[in-house]
C-alpha cells in the first residue's frame, strides 16, 4: 500500500473529551427500575430454549426471577456458580445468536427479546461494586496446582481449584492476568472490568499469580510436573489466522492481536476524524473498523471479517433501536398533550 494512504494516521489529534466519549461504555447499565421491567418480560419458560443456547449453561430463567424479586445475590449466584465469568460474558457474548437469538419473545410483534445480557450484567455488577463472596474455600487439600495461562480458561480453572480446597499457582507471560478479557477485547465494551472481575474471583485465596512466566522460555514443563500436583495448560488462542495474501511478511505488518496487547492500558491512538466532525452516520462502519481487532484474534473463523461486522452491525441496531424508541416516546408525549 502506497506510504501516503498512512498519512491520515496520527497520534494525539482529539481532545480528551471527545475521546473519552467515543470510548465511553457501549453499553451502559440498567437501573433497578429498567432491570425490573426487563426481568418482568421473562416467561420463566419451562423448557427455556435460552439455557440450551447459552454455552455455559447458565440457568437464564432463574436468575432473571432473583431480579424480579430483588433478589441479586440470588441471581448472582447463579450466573456466576455455573460461568465464574458471567461479568464479562454479560458484556461480550454475541447473545443475539445465542440466548437473546433463542428467546422465545423474539417475535416480530414482541419487537425485542428478554434482555438476558443486560440483565446478567445488572445482577454480577453488584456483586463486584459490593465486593461480595459469594463462594467459600474448602479445607484445605495439601495440593498444590499450577495452571498456565492467566487467561478466562486459567482463571475459572484456578478457582474451581481453589474452592476445592487446593493451592494454585497461575503463571502468566504477560505482565496482567486476564488474557483476552484484558488485552483482546476493545476498551468501549468493558472499560477496566477485566481487572476488576479478577481482583475479586482471586479473592477467594489460596490463587497465586506470577507474570513475566513464559512456557518454553522461563518456565519449563518439566518443572511444573516435577514441583506441582498437577498442571493445567490454558495456554489460550493467540495464535490467528494467515490471510495468504501478499505482502503479508512484509516488515510491519503485524496480526490484530498482537497490536491489541500492545496498545493495552495507553490511550487509543487512531483517530475518527469524521465523527470528530459530527457526523454520526456511519454508525456500522464506524464500529466494524473499531471491532476488526477482536476479529484477528480466533484462529476459529475463517471469515474474520464477519466477526467484526458483527460488531458494527450489531451497535447500529441498537442505536437505531434507541431512536426509535425516542420518537415513540416524543410522539405519545404529543398525542397526550
Ligand atoms: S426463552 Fe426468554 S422468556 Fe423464556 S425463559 Fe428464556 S429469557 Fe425467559
Amino acid at each position: 500500500m502506497p506510504r501516503k494512504d498512512f498519512a491520515d494516521i496520527a497520534a494525539g489529534r482529539m481532545s480528551a473529551s471527545a475521546l473519552s466519549e467515543s470510548y465511553a461504555d457501549i453499553a451502559p447499565p440498567l437501573d433497578r427500575q429498567t432491570a425490573l421491567i426487563a426481568a418482568q418480560r421473562c416467561h420463566f419458560c419451562f423448557d427455556a430454549p435460552c439455557i440450551k443456547a447459552c454455552p455455559t449453561g447458565i440457568d437464564i430463567p432463574m436468575f432473571i426471577r432473583g431480579i424480579a424479586t430483588d433478589n441479586l445475590k440470588g441471581a448472582a449466584e447463579e450466573i456466576l456458580g455455573a460461568n465464574i465469568l458471567g461479568g464479562m460474558c454479560a458484556r461480550v457474548c454475541p447473545t443475539e445468536i445465542l440466548c437473546e437469538g433463542d428467546c422465545v419473545r423474539n417475535h416480530p410483534n414482541e419487537k425485542a427479546p428478554v434482555a438476558i445480557s443486560a440483565l446478567q450484567r445488572y445482577a454480577t455488577d453488584w456483586v463486584f461494586e459490593s465486593n461480595t463472596p459469594l463462594f467459600e474455600r474448602a479445607a484445605d487439600t495439601g495440593k498444590k496446582v499450577a495452571v498456565v495461562g492467566a487467561g478466562p480458561a486459567g482463571l475459572a480453572c484456578a478457582h474451581a481449584l481453589a474452592r476445592a480446597g487446593h493451592r494454585v499457582t497461575i503463571f502468566d507471560a504477560l505482565p496482567k492476568a486476564g488474557g483476552l478479557n484484558e488485552y483482546g477485547i476493545a476498551r468501549y465494551k468493558v472499560l477496566d472490568f477485566a481487572a476488576r472481575e479478577i481482583e475479586w474471583l482471586l479473592s477467594i485465596g489460596g490463587i497465586e499469580v506470577r507474570n513475566g512466566q513464559k512456557l518454553g522460555a522461563n518456565l519449563k514443563l518439566a518443572d511444573l510436573r516435577r514441583d506441582y500436583d498437577a498442571v493445567f495448560l490454558g495456554i489460550g488462542l493467540t495464535g490467528v489466522n494467515a490471510l495468504g495474501i501478499e505482502g503479508e511478511q512484509l516488515a510491519g505488518v503485524r496480526n490484530a492481536g498482537d497490536g491489541f496487547v500492545e496498545i493495552s492500558g495507553r490511550p487509543p491512538c487512531r483517530r475518527d476524524r469524521r465523527r470528530q466532525h459530527g457526523d454520526r452516520r456511519l454508525g456500522a462502519e464506524q464500529e466494524a473498523r473499531r471491532g476488526i481487532g477482536v476479529a484477528g484474534l480466533s484462529p476459529r473463523h475463517r471469515f474474520d471479517e464477519r466477526d467484526a461486522c458483527r460488531t458494527g452491525i450489531r451497535q447500529e441496531r441498537r442505536r437505531q433501536r434507541d431512536q426509535l424508541g425516542r420518537a415513540q416516546a416524543h410522539s405519545r408525549a404529543r398525542w397526550r398533550s
